[in-house]
């Protein structure tokens, strides 16, 4: 582990020991930047907690190389592949363990290393730190509209949604999410800390348009932020609301769901938002799937093969 009081930029590892098939004494060894300005608040920069998603880590490691750390005002720590075995397996879960490690907050100090890695993170990375801001993106099975995850749970949504705005991403979410007592927003709320997260694309991909909207965003959000100074405005971002899970286009039977609207379309409700074509079976008409009320073409099935209970598409609500 790094020294994290250094001035200027201090690179290296965290190391965390695992025992596999493949490697029986086996070092897992986390990247970690860390730079230090002048006195000033401490943020923590994750990507890569889910290892198929890619643009936290390239923003990140761009910010990492970028960042003049005579102009910083206090501390950025930074992450890029936070579930390293994950990201280097291009997978969602860890692949050692089979766990998904935005599931297991606050970890387990005798646990499995996504146990492990989420017990480091709650108990020494956290404390540490005034706001957390934690890159996500779809992943190989869902992709987004770039967007800014709120949580409304959050006891500091305006600084969150401030911060959120200056990102610029087409989208700022407010979510509230069923499964949020396991995840690490969990952890901010208990430690009073501001968490910001994303959805930045996703279809197991990376994008020129993607990559560049994270790594200016970020950019802009770490200078909302204090650390740095603030240069120009913001694109405009839509202030929307996710709706409740029971909302969501959900697969009925496996199916190749072909869309009628791209990412960032506003619908109103009826509208056709694509359509399921049962390709193993002839005994079932495609079936129209509509939007459930007004809004804005949030995320879409990041794949042309949809199973049932798969989620196929996600209307945003603005938020009155
Ligand atoms: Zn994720």
């Amino acid at each position: 582990m790094i020294a994290l009081d250094q001035p200027g930029l201090t690179s290296g590892y965290a190391h965390f020991h695992n025992s596999t098939d493949k490697s029986a004494w086996q070092s897992v060894r986390l990247p970690i930047h860390c730079l230090n300005g002048t006195d000033g608040p401490t943020t923590l920069i994750l990507g890569g907690m889910h290892g198929d998603e890619y643009e936290g880590p390239v923003a990140i490691d761009a910010l990492a190389h970028a960042v003049d750390t005579e102009a910083l005002v206090g501390r950025l720590i930074l992450l890029p592949a936070l579930n390293l075995p994950a990201v280097m397996a291009g997978t969602r879960l860890t692949p050692d363990d089979g766990l998904n490690l935005n599931r297991v907050f606050p970890g387990d100090p005798l646990g499995s290393i996504t146990q492990r890695i989420a017990h480091w993170l709650s108990e020494t990375m956290m404390p540490l730190s005034d706001h957390i801001i934690d890159l996500h993106s779809g992943g190989r099975t869902l992709n987004f509209a770039p967007s800014i995850l709120i949580p409304e749970a959050s006891s500091q949504v305006s600084l969150a949604k401030a911060v959120g705005m200056a990102f610029g991403a087409p989208f700022t979410v407010l979510i509230d999410e069923d499964h949020a007592p396991m995840t690490i927003d969990a952890v901010a709320e208990k430690l009073g800390k501001v968490i910001i997260s994303s959805e930045l694309g996703g279809a197991g991909m990376v994008t020129q348009h993607t990559a560049t909207l994270a790594t200016q965003g970020l950019a802009r959000m770490v200078a909302a932020l204090g650390h740095l100074p603030v240069t120009g405005s913001p694109p405009t971002s839509h202030y929307v609301r996710l709706p409740s899970p029971d909302k969501y286009l959900i697969c009925d039977d496996d199916m190749i769901f072909v869309p009628t609207v791209i990412l960032g379309d506003a619908v109103h409700k009826g509208d056709i938002i694509g359509h399921g074509r049962f390709i193993d079976r002839i005994d079932i008409k495609p079936r129209a799937y509509v939007a459930p009320h007004d809004g804005w073409v949030l995320c879409l099935g990041g794949q042309g093969l949809s199973r049932r209970g798969d989620v196929v598409a996600v209307i945003a609500q603005d938020v009155s």
